[in-house]
């Protein structure tokens, strides 16, 4: 039987649209922008409380996309940074280029589009390895140390990556004890950490910002029977406690967490000293998706 020929007019039984094939939105077609690829619909393989991953367009890639949603306190505080995705996306873009000049292995591999950026797929270390150069946050209420005080020298503190558990600060012996990596690995994810804080402290000092702390995660890099541990996740004001240098304002998420205010001005501001968005421009986060949902489309 042949299939019946629908005219474009007049049509009044429209073929059902195939569910897997979607139009993709505007960066999501893998060859050409203008053209419309036919493409099966993206397989979502982890949603965190910040990002999505999704499956890339060849094996051992993924698409990491930055989302607006913000959390604090694990989780029980709960909101949305208008702008935050597409400003964080920028951001880590630059910080992870830069970092690559220098010779850090890290699995950005490009950015795709305002919230996307192109990733190579990795075995997360389930440690978060925070670095701090001034004491403030939990390092301040654990030790009754007072925000702001320079320590004298650079401290590494490992949390182990556990939601139920609220991510709970341990010792290298309980990272030895439970094999979460080896010693080799925890050497060059040290190594790693102090080389990015003295790169990242001279980024943030030339453009008057105090690097406070922040938080790096790590993951194997699979090559054949080999893995080698290369830098993972995102570097954003989401992640790392920035000052101002001269007011000692704070750029990053304590404003969300302490209720102050100007959480997206604040973001803007870093990445308007960093010379991510053109001068003048201090709110042109062109986000085509919050403007197709304002205007309702
Ligand atoms: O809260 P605390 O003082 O331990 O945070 C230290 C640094 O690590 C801060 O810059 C914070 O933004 C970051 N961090 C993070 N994610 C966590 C815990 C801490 O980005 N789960």
């Amino acid at each position: 039987m042949t299939r019946p020929r629908f005219r474009a007019i007049g049509l009044r039984t429209a073929p059902a649209p195939r569910l897997e094939m979607s139009r993709p939105r505007r960066g999501h077609s893998f060859g050409s922008d203008r053209k419309f690829v036919r493409m099966a619909r993206r397989r979502q393989i982890y949603e965190g409380k910040a990002k999505i991953l999704y499956e890339g367009p060849e094996p051992g890639t993924l698409i990491q996309y930055f989302k607006d949603d913000a959390t604090a306190f694990n989780a029980q505080k709960k909101g949305t940074i208008s702008g935050k995705g597409v400003l964080n996306n920028r951001i880590s873009e630059h910080v992870f280029t830069l970092l690559g000049n220098i010779g850090v292995p890290h699995h950005f591999i490009r950015r795709l589009n305002m919230r996307e950026q192109l990733i190579r797929q990795v075995e997360i270390v389930p440690i978060e390895v925070i670095v701090r150069n001034v004491a403030a946050g939990t390092l301040s209420k654990r030790l009754g140390i007072e925000e702001g005080t320079q320590l004298p020298r650079t401290l590494i503190e490992y949390c182990y990556k556990d939601d139920a558990l609220g991510d709970p600060l341990v010792a290298e012996e309980h990272i030895a004890c439970f094999n979460w990596c080896s010693q080799d690995e925890l050497h060059d994810i040290q190594d790693m950490a102090i080389r990015i804080n003295d790169f990242m402290s001279g980024m943030f000092a030339a453009v008057g910002i105090r690097l406070v702390d922040f938080k790096l995660e790590f993951g194997r890099l699979y090559e054949g029977d080999f893995s080698r541990i290369i830098l993972a996740d995102e570097i954003s004001p989401d992640g790392c406690r920035l000052w101002d240098m001269t007011t000692n304002e704070k750029l990053d998420k304590d404003r969300f967490r302490r209720d102050l205010g100007g959480e997206v001005e604040a973001y803007q501001e870093v990445a308007r000293r960093l010379g991510l968005l053109p001068e003048g421009g201090e709110n042109a986060v062109l986000d085509l998706e919050s403007h197709r949902k304002k205007k309702g489309s």
